[in-house]
């Protein structure tokens, strides 16, 4: 899989993707992360790529042309386009996993101040994607969570015991790990007994009933 990010704060993501599963799948080669600046693509000699909303408001759009250029350059008839939207469609971990098989690369938008021009999602048919009903300053942190959603459903992006845990019992199961007794302001804070039984088949049916 290979991700094209787009966006106006490019050095955002270089933390998030240089630490722990999603480091491990790019040294692997079992994705591929390309961040482009969209002020590269800009003919503006200031690099503004925002303006006036029409029809008045506050606060600025990003424009279509810049998105136009770059969209041009590095999409592909069977890339999936995504513009992280407030609005849109909420992503679930189906989601992310249908497109981990459907796609082989993913192209992300990430908005910012009011928008983007509505034209860049008509023009190159973009889905529009929310990570949840809240309002972010930007859509940099949702392009971070599309990404590693998507990757943990891509074979061996995840170790062999993370991906187990999530395949037998799901998302949300309660977990503990030592000590067995843990006391805070005078009150004792036990690990459940089925944990310590050893029993597995009691074990998995407490995991299953207590799932979130
Ligand atoms: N007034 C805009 C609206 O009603 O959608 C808010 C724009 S928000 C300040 C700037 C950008 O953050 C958006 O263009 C989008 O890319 C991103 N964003 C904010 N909240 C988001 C969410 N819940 N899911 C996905 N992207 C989000």
């Amino acid at each position: 899989m290979r991700f094209d990010i787009i966006t106006i704060f490019p050095k955002i993501f270089d933390s998030y993707f240089s630490e722990s599963i999603i480091k491990r799948a790019v040294e692997t080669k079992k994705i591929r992360i390309k961040v482009w600046n969209l002020r590269d693509f800009t003919k503006d000699e200031h690099k503004k790529i925002d303006n006036k909303p029409y029809g008045g408001g506050p606060g600025m759009v990003i424009g279509v042309e810049a998105f136009a250029r770059v969209l041009n350059k590095i999409k592909k008839p069977k890339s999936k386009l995504i513009l992280l939207s407030a609005r849109g469609k909420q992503l679930t971990s189906k989601i992310a996993g249908e497109w981990a098989t459907k796609y082989k690369n993913i192209i992300l938008i990430a908005g910012r101040y009011e928008g983007v021009d509505e034209r860049v999602k008509d023009i190159f048919k973009a889905e529009e994607i929310s990570i949840g009903p809240y309002v972010l300053t930007g859509g940099e942190i949702p392009v971070m969570a599309v990404v590693d959603a998507v990757s943990r459903h891509i074979p061996e992006v995840l170790g062999k015991s993370e991906s187990l845990e999530e395949k037998r019992y799901g998302v949300g199961v309660p977990v503990y790990t030592r000590p067995e007794v843990f006391i805070y302001k005078n009150k004792k804070y036990k690990v459940p007994e089925v944990l310590l039984s050893g029993d597995h088949t009691k074990i998995e049916n407490w995991r299953i009933k207590h799932k979130k």
